[in-house]
């Protein structure tokens, strides 16, 4: 076992999820849920297994991320740190996220629940039979091409042809002998590369961007990518930090990309590519001159409106739908853009500080009114820290503020993200997405 391939897949909205009645569970007494479509094809197969002496309960169905980042959590403890991968999805990694797939037991069997011993059962025997009547598949059969784990007990369901496509999009198709290779030869020579985790992107999300450019006020040329939102979801502009360059966002805009939401990252002006004015002058940030709202670190507030403005006319994005969001002096100014403009309706803002140079924080908190906002911040990064308890403090509960303090030492901004493989987000991303998905409601 050199590589483990986990795909992502998205969590499946509350409103499609229906409760297992109990007497198909192992424990009655819990709350176990899967999609409409998927318990009657199941109840079909239960009835139909009945008459031949055979029943199954349903051990785990649907799980939210957070909860497979509790089990992932539990595995790593029990298998060795980056050894769970082998078991266990990290994440949004999991097919349990769908609602579509779920782990069987045999009733007489409850020392098999979960176990490779499952496959002994006549559970297990009937299932591989007949199950494909019933538009059920076994996820990870022996030597399966993701190379997880044999796990007999495992099913998932197909019948439907979203879910058909879900498990097997046309690319995996084409690239599988590729994957194969690469998981069988290329790495032969590797240990256990730990927590390598690869997954096939479907055509739409890789290269999922478009270059595009605005001009400020003043001239300067703004560069930035755009990721396009699925239908009417929301979007986000999210800042860097000074210094930096757009590209710090890039894999938690493909990560909240990949669940539907808009992004636009851009390069602040004098930094990355937006160092060239329309007069052929080139400006990097250290010439910039002074500090405060009327240097060109305050111009960035009126750059953001203006990226605003060009989502509305060139994406045809609703500023209703555009949320504002930033790492450091991003999120300072991602902060008082959103107090003058009451049409966004939440905040991202990491390591927001009380006053990164001459943009402050702390004068404007209260106009933020009743929208929500997220602070991130770790404790050993002490001015953002200090500023965080304070914003908190000053608020006195007039703000809906979520803070999350992630031990993470003196990390600042988006070092908060620091992954442990580059495919698979951090716990913070994973938070952030959560929490949009529950104010986004
Ligand atoms: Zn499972």
């Amino acid at each position: 076992m050199n590589l483990v391939l986990h795909k992502p897949y998205k969590a499946a909205p509350d409103k499609d999820l229906v409760r297992v009645p109990g007497e198909y569970l192992r424990d009655s007494s819990r709350a176990i849920l899967m999609r409409q479509d998927v318990l009657e094809s199941f109840v079909s197969m239960c009835n139909a297994a009945k008459k031949e002496g055979v029943e199954f309960v349903v051990v785990s169905a649907h799980r939210t991320l957070s909860r497979q980042q509790e089990l992932f959590l539990e595995g790593e403890k029990r298998h060795g740190k980056g050894r769970a991968i082998l078991w266990l999805a990290p994440p949004g990694y999991s097919e349990h996220h769908t609602g579509l797939a779920f782990d069987l037991g045999d009733r007489s069997c409850p020392q098999y629940d979960d176990e490779p011993g499952f496959e002994t059962t006549a559970a297990f025997s009937w299932l591989n039979q007949r199950a494909q009547e019933f538009q059920f598949e076994l996820s990870f059969p022996k030597n399966n091409w993701q190379k997880i784990s044999y796990e007999p007990w495992h099913w998932r369901y197909v019948g439907s042809s979203s879910a058909y496509e879900l498990f097997h999009p046309s690319l995996i198709h084409r690239c599988s002998s590729l994957m194969r290779a690469v998981a069988m030869g290329l790495f032969k020579s590797f240990a256990i590369l730990s927590l390598a985790i690869f997954f096939i992107q479907n055509p739409a999300y890789s290269e999922s961007f478009e270059k595009v450019s605005f001009e400020s006020a003043d001239g300067y040329k703004i560069v930035g990518k755009w990721f396009a939102p699925r239908g009417s979801k929301t979007t986000l502009i999210l800042l860097h930090g000074v210094g930096a360059v757009k590209e710090e966002w890039q894999s938690f805009a493909e990560f909240v990309h990949a669940s539907g939401y808009g992004v636009l990252i851009y390069d602040m002006r004098g930094h990355g590519e937006s160092v060239f004015k329309v007069s052929g002058e080139t400006v990097e940030f250290p010439l910039f001159y002074g500090v405060g709202l009327d240097s060109d670190w305050g111009k960035m507030i009126q750059d953001l409106a203006l990226a605003v403005d060009f989502l509305r006319a060139n994406k045809k994005c609703d500023p209703k739908k555009i949320v504002v969001g930033g790492a450091s002096i991003g999120a300072n100014i991602a902060f008082r853009y959103a107090v003058q403009n009451k049409d966004v309706p939440y905040v991202i803002l990491l390591s927001a500080g009380v006053n990164y140079r001459g943009i402050q924080t702390d004068d404007l908190l209260l106009g933020l009114g009743p929208r929500p906002m997220l602070l991130a911040v770790s404790p050993e990064d002490t001015f953002a820290y200090q500023s965080a308890l304070y914003l908190v403090k000053l608020s006195a509960g007039k703000i809906p503020i979520t803070l999350y303090v992630e031990n993470l030492g003196a990390a600042h901004g988006v070092q908060m993200f620091k992954r442990m493989s580059a495919q698979a987000p951090s716990t913070l991303e994973i938070k952030i997405l959560q929490w949009m998905q529950k104010v986004g409601k």
